[in-house]
């Protein structure tokens, strides 16, 4: 029974914490704190401002070491954006806004026009891109007809052949619409739906449509999201349904000015509590019709809270560490895996940083870990002298993980060989990335044991874990717990 006198506690001020407190306060719950451990609100949408020289003249533009880019299917985002009075530009860009476009490079820093067939023109070249775009229109069927009920958030009944959440209004499936699509809820049955447990490469495979894995490697496993053939495709499909796909292809893509943190700058501004910062969760207890005990560290002197309710938006598989946690949710929560993604912002040697955004496909492969993907130039309307921001991931599922060492000095040494020779590093990091469990354990029904913890000891689960790491994902997560236990 929802009470909304209770005294609830976030755990972290990311989107997913903002995102909570917001759709909170939209229920008439104004007894909420949420604890954020860094300086700062946005958690992996951190963007900070650089001094940059344009035509002589110093200015500061922002540079995201994290969330970059929006879509048309970002529902949840608008509401945070409507919310915190802060719009996206987009999706066709204009002069002085930063810019999406981007290439394909070989190794050898050639550039790659593999989608334009009058490029180095060949039959054989012609016959692959039709094939492509046959087996595109084919994943585009499927995806409506045997996958009727993928485009939903969250992955509730998908290991049982069910599907039940709010509809991503994508495609027009399921009978949503672009106007009644969010919050819609759709639920129904459909066996075929426990496909999207298996790897993306192998449900591929099945379904004959192979090749459309050009399309999807890009978006997907250079940002840092996985190989096809350990993430299972429901995190795919469900992150890039086809819609939203073909804006990343048709580079139809949103942005933000001053960088994505500040939508939740904005946010956590209007909020009737805003975030309390430094303020680490060291501990969690729940003791059996008690108060909810959370002890926070501030500036290293720990204190007691009480709690009727508790939101945790953190890593769950960190969270099992500081919580009084069952054996149920040790279990469950150390089978998280998450992805080691890194990235960096650099200078480059005078006159030579990338004037436009770069994908390097060749190695998107487990065989090149450590290696540069991408490079995002979000300023292609400065000087050449203007950072660019670099990543790369370090592990793969039954591959050994490279070091984070390693990793700089590769994607270094790669920069260099594509014709961009870094000259220094502004801001390096790792960031624990993209939570998921493996297909094993998605098709063994892991979400929906999940979804049986809600609730429990009066505790709720948020966060990225929900349905995908991205902005829209986790926003959506939090209107969909707030909606259906608050
Ligand atoms: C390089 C990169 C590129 C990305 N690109 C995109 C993109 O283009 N589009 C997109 O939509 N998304 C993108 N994302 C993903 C997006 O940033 C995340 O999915 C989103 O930030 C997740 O929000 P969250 O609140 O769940 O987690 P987080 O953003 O990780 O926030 C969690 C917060 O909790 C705090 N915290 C952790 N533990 C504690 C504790 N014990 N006590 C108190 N506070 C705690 C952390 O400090 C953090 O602020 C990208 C991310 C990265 C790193």
């Amino acid at each position: 029974m929802s009470n909304n006198k209770e005294r609830v506690c976030i755990i972290g001020g990311g989107p997913a914490g903002l995102s909570s407190a917001m759709y909170l306060e939209k229920k008439g719950y104004e007894n909420y704190v949420i604890y954020e451990k860094q300086g700062k609100v946005g958690g992996k949408c951190y963007s900070p401002k650089i001094k940059v020289k344009h035509n002589g003249v110093e200015e500061e533009k922002s540079f995201e070491t994290g969330a970059i880019m929006g879509a048309i299917t970002y529902h949840a985002v608008s509401e945070m954006e409507e919310f915190g009075g802060y719009h996206h530009k987009g999706p066709d860009f204009k002069e002085g806004e930063p810019n999406m476009r981007r290439e394909f490079r070989t190794l050898d820093g050639v550039i790659d026009e593999w989608s334009n067939p009058k490029a180095n023109f060949s039959f054989k070249k012609l016959f692959g891109l039709l094939r492509l775009k046959k087996q595109m229109k084919r994943l585009n069927k499927l995806m409506q007809t045997k996958y009727v009920g993928y485009d939903c958030y969250g992955h509730l009944g998908v290991a049982k052949g069910e599907y039940y959440g709010i509809s991503k209004g994508v495609d027009g499936h399921c009978g949503a619409t672009k106007e009644n699509s969010f919050p819609n809820y759709i639920k129904g049955t459909n066996p075929n739906l426990k496909d999207l447990a298996l790897p993306f490469s192998e449900f591929c495979k099945l379904n004959k449509v192979e090749e459309v894995q050009r399309i999807w490697i890009a978006p997907f496993t250079s940002f840092g999201y996985g190989f096809f053939d350990e993430i299972p495709t429901a995190l795919v499909m469900k992150y890039l349904d086809v819609t939203t796909a073909l804006e990343f292809v048709n580079l139809r893509l949103w942005t933000w000015q001053d960088g994505t943190q500040e939508i939740y700058i904005h946010v956590n501004d209007k909020l009737k509590h805003p975030a309390i910062l430094n303020t680490e969760v060291v501990k969690v207890e729940r003791p059996e019709g008690g108060k909810i005990k959370v002890t926070i560290s501030q500036d290293g002197k720990e204190s007691v809270e009480e709690f009727d309710k508790l939101i945790v938006t953190t890593p769950l598989d960190l969270f099992k560490d500081y919580a009084d946690a069952s054996e149920e949710e040790k279990e469950l929560f150390g089978k998280i895996i998450h992805e080691k993604y890194c990235d960096y912002i650099a200078t480059f040697e005078e006159g030579k940083s990338p004037n436009i955004s770069g994908y390097m496909v060749e190695n998107m492969v487990p065989e090149r870990l450590g290696h540069a993907m991408v490079y995002y130039n979000r300023w292609q309307c400065l000087d050449r002298d203007c950072p660019a921001t670099v990543y790369a991931l370090r592990n793969h599922a039954g591959s050994e993980d490279v070091s984070f060492e390693y990793t700089m000095k590769t994607m270094d040494e790669d920069m260099k060989r594509v014709g961009f020779p870094i000259k220094d590093k502004l801001y390096a990091q790792e960031v624990y990335y993209c939570p998921h469990v493996s297909p094993k354990d998605y098709a063994e029904g892991w979400y929906d044991k999940l979804e049986a913890l809600q609730g429990k000891r009066n505790t709720f689960y948020a966060g990225e874990i929900i349905s995908f790491g991205d902005m829209e994902d986790t926003c959506a997560a939090s209107k969909d717990i707030i909606g259906r236990f608050f």
